[in-house]
């Protein structure tokens, strides 16, 4: 679970705080103010803020997920030139500043997807019922990805990373499977840039001769990656082999593993003393207790893709196993094939599912069980952890001064939410990609007003639905609308 600080820091810390809330609560029932109060601005024109480098959401309720600048019922953000610049109760700045009306409106950190086949972009819905073995293993492992070219992989990436962050993930993993040659990954890399979200490419294994892994990251390195002030940064996936982590080791890089049910190789892997702090193990179901410790012990962190994983035969969410190993665990979608990709929906998965177990214990007798999870952890797993998981923390996943502005800008005041009486709630278990307003990826707007900006919607989807064809007739897959 949560440390102790951790848990303590969404309890009100003042006594007196619950009553006020009460009492404003009760002047409410009495008619004095039940009504969301009106925009004290005009709604913010979207290429004022396109060119702004410093603007200030007023008024807002604000979700830090960093327990040392605690949350706010009602606030001011300050973003200058991308960065959070301050966040306080009444800030004042100077009468050229762009304002943004944040009345009812709630700020939390931008969610960040550790583990995703972004180039599956053409793919979505493709296995409406399947399973991972052998749907998905047969037909989009070994038949349908082969055959994709460096364009094919582009339109998949492209539309994928745009999808996220229309749904309100700003930053994502990108573990490429369709490394299959030096213009697909240059391709694969380009679309992450284009779509303006925040990307980890950790380059894979491709398929076919002119795949470069791993070697192809001594050219790529440099030409791509040479900044640490870009939104773009490198890992490298990996398999169970071990040269695969010593190549990751050679270029100073976090190592991504998928791994569930065998614990074997992960104790091998470790014996051998390959792992390193910040590497990235993903599943993880069905681990046992020493592997648990070695990711633990070696400073491992987790990705969960819990909707998968239950739909496709994966095994059982390993939330509450990473809890127990004192790791951090982070969410994420793994592909769209058969399930969304949608940060509400893999929220309100955890929090179920681990309550429904936990409780389900209870039920059968158990007296020591451990907590129930809360609204604000799992808020956290979706935000923080997976800013640490993609070694990103120092940057992004809270709302902290100093860090990069990626957040949303949630609608608190609409027919399905209102009233609100809780904020954690409202984000994590009442709200979908419907109430986000605004996204923001280093202070710059992606989506404003619920649509995306600068984006040739017509385009995309022509060039996407060119390339799904593709691919599909190279493969001889069919598909059918309403099979
Ligand atoms: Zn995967």
């Amino acid at each position: 679970m949560a440390n102790k600080d951790d848990r303590a820091f969404h309890e009100p810390r003042d006594p007196d705080r619950r009553n006020l809330l009460l009492a404003s609560l009760l002047a409410g029932a009495a008619g004095l103010s039940v009504a969301p109060a009106q925009a004290a601005v005009a709604p913010t024109d979207v290429k004022k803020l396109q060119k702004s480098k410093r603007y200030i959401v007023k008024n807002a309720i604000i979700l830090t997920v960093d327990s040392a600048v605690g949350d706010f019922e009602k606030a001011d953000m300050l973003v200058e030139n991308g960065k959070i610049k301050a966040i306080a109760p009444s800030l004042s700045v100077s009468p050229e500043t762009l304002v943004i009306d944040g009345t009812n409106r709630i700020l939390i950190p931008g969610f960040v997807d550790t583990h995703s086949h972004s180039y599956q972009g053409l793919l979505r819905g493709l296995l409406p019922n399947g399973v991972v073995l052998p749907d998905y293993d047969r037909d989009i492992q070994k038949n349908i990805t082969p055959h994709y070219t460096a364009n094919d992989a582009y339109q998949g990436v492209l539309i994928t990373a745009l999808g996220f962050l229309d749904l309100g993930t700003t930053s994502m993993i990108d573990i490429s499977q369709v490394s299959h040659s030096r213009a697909h990954v240059e391709a694969n890399i380009q679309a992450l840039k284009d779509s303006g979200m925040r990307s980890v490419f950790a380059m894979s294994r491709g398929i076919g001769a002119d795949s470069q892994y791993p070697d192809g990251m001594n050219s790529l390195l440099p030409a791509y990656f040479s900044s640490q002030d870009q939104l773009l940064t490198p890992a490298l996936a990996v398999s169970v082999e071990k040269d695969t982590f010593l190549s990751a080791r050679q270029y100073g890089l976090k190592a991504v593993l998928h791994i569930r049910v065998n614990s074997a190789p992960l104790i091998a892997l470790s014996q051998a003393g390959v792992l390193r702090d910040g590497d990235l193990f993903v599943h993880c179901a069905h681990l046992n207790k020493d592997a648990w410790k070695i990711i633990h012990d070696t400073g491992g962190r987790t990705s969960h893709s819990p909707v998968v994983e239950m739909a496709m035969g994966h095994g059982y969410p390993a939330i509450q196993d990473a809890l127990d190993a004192g790791a951090r665990p982070s969410l994420s979608c793994d592909h769209a094939a058969t399930v969304g990709m949608d940060m509400f929906g893999m929220m309100r998965a955890v929090f179920d599912i681990q309550r429904l177990a936990i409780q389900q214990r209870q039920r059968n007798g158990e007296k020591e069980t451990q907590k129930l999870l809360t609204c604000r952890e799992v808020l956290q797993f979706a935000t923080l952890n997976g800013a640490r998981a993609a070694g990103l923390d120092h940057k992004i996943g809270s709302l902290t001064p100093g860090k990069d502005a990626d957040f949303l800008m949630l609608r608190a005041d609409d027919l399905s939410i209102w009233p609100l009486n809780n904020a954690y709630s409202a984000a994590v278990n009442l709200m979908s990609a419907g109430h986000i307003e605004g996204v923001f990826v280093a202070g710059k707007v992606k989506k404003w007003q619920g649509r995306l900006i600068d984006v040739d919607k017509a385009k995309v989807l022509r060039e996407v639905a060119q390339s799904r064809d593709n691919v599909l007739q190279k493969a001889k897959f069919a598909i059918g609308l309403t099979a």
